[in-house]
């Protein structure tokens, strides 16, 4: 199914885990993705992806953090595919220990990662997407920004803050024919979550109603609902998957 034929889209964190089953499923639908990550990961996952679909994929290596970097790449992105229709914000980063201690570095880096990493990346396609007056933004939040999480005093704030700035987009794009929406993950097997200590991963897999942890494609195929025309009346929403564990 060729859903996303002649679209071109940025997911950021596309090095691993779910930034890569979501930029795999992008190229899946006959779409062309620039992949953005930290590492030259990226460039590993873009080479898997133009094997099977010749072309498909580009690589971009930049710290979402970095304003001036990633007006560069941005610029770069525009030139080499002439346009961007969908934006996946899923860089993401963990930096956990109780709030009395963490240190101001901890949060900066978080903070400046998620929130200000996926602020950066709108603000370097939305012009265009303005002007071509249509467009799909996606942030990957998490279900830690509804409820809260101990010991993720950084990471909850930064994933609460995605969901305010979801929502202020949708407000302010809409009339131009864009979409903003967020996904929130559960617990997603990936090394994000791989390296928790077993007692915690027991007590999270006791919360999860459906018994189980999710895997990247979960979260792939929710984005990609969000990103391709059947969720054209959609803005301003959180879509949840997290086999239950959060239910509003
Ligand atoms: P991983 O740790 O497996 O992968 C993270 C990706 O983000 C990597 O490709 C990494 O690049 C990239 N990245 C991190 N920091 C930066 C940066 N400063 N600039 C550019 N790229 C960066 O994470 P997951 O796949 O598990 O998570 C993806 C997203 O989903 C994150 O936003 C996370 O918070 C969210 N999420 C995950 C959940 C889970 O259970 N796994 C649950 C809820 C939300 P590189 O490969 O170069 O290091």
């Amino acid at each position: 199914m060729n859903r996303f034929e002649n679209q071109i889209a940025i997911v950021t964190g596309a090095g691993r885990g779910i930034g890569e089953s979501i930029a795999k499923s992008f190229a899946a639908g006959g779409g062309k993705v620039a992949c953005v990550s930290r590492s030259d990961s990226a460039a590993k996952v873009a080479e898997a992806i133009n094997a099977t679909h010749p072309g498909a994929a580009r690589a971009y290596c930049v710290d979402v953090a970095n304003k001036k970097a990633v007006e560069e790449v941005g610029a770069q992105i525009f030139a080499d595919f002439g346009k961007v229709d969908i934006l996946v914000n899923n860089a993401g980063i963990t930096r956990d220990g109780l709030a009395m201690r963490m240190s101001e570095e901890d949060w900066d880096a978080v903070l400046d990662t998620n929130l200000k990493g996926a602020f950066n990346f709108i603000q370097a396609v939305m012009r265009p997407m303005i002007k071509q007056r249509s467009g799909r933004i996606i942030n990957i939040s998490s279900v830690a920004g509804l409820m809260g999480n101990a010991g993720q005093a950084n990471y909850a704030a930064s994933k609460a803050g995605l969901l305010g700035l979801t929502k202020t987009l949708a407000r302010e794009l809409a009339g131009r024919g864009i979409t903003v929406n967020a996904v929130a993950p559960g617990f997603i097997k990936t090394d994000m979550t791989d390296v928790l200590p077993e007692a915690i991963k027991t007590g999270v897999l006791s919360q999860i109603p459906m018994g189980r942890f999710g895997e990247p494609e979960d979260i792939a195929a929710a984005v990609t609902f969000l990103a391709s025309a059947a969720a054209k009346y959609v803005t301003g929403q959180t879509l949840t998957v997290d086999g239950g564990m959060v239910m509003a």
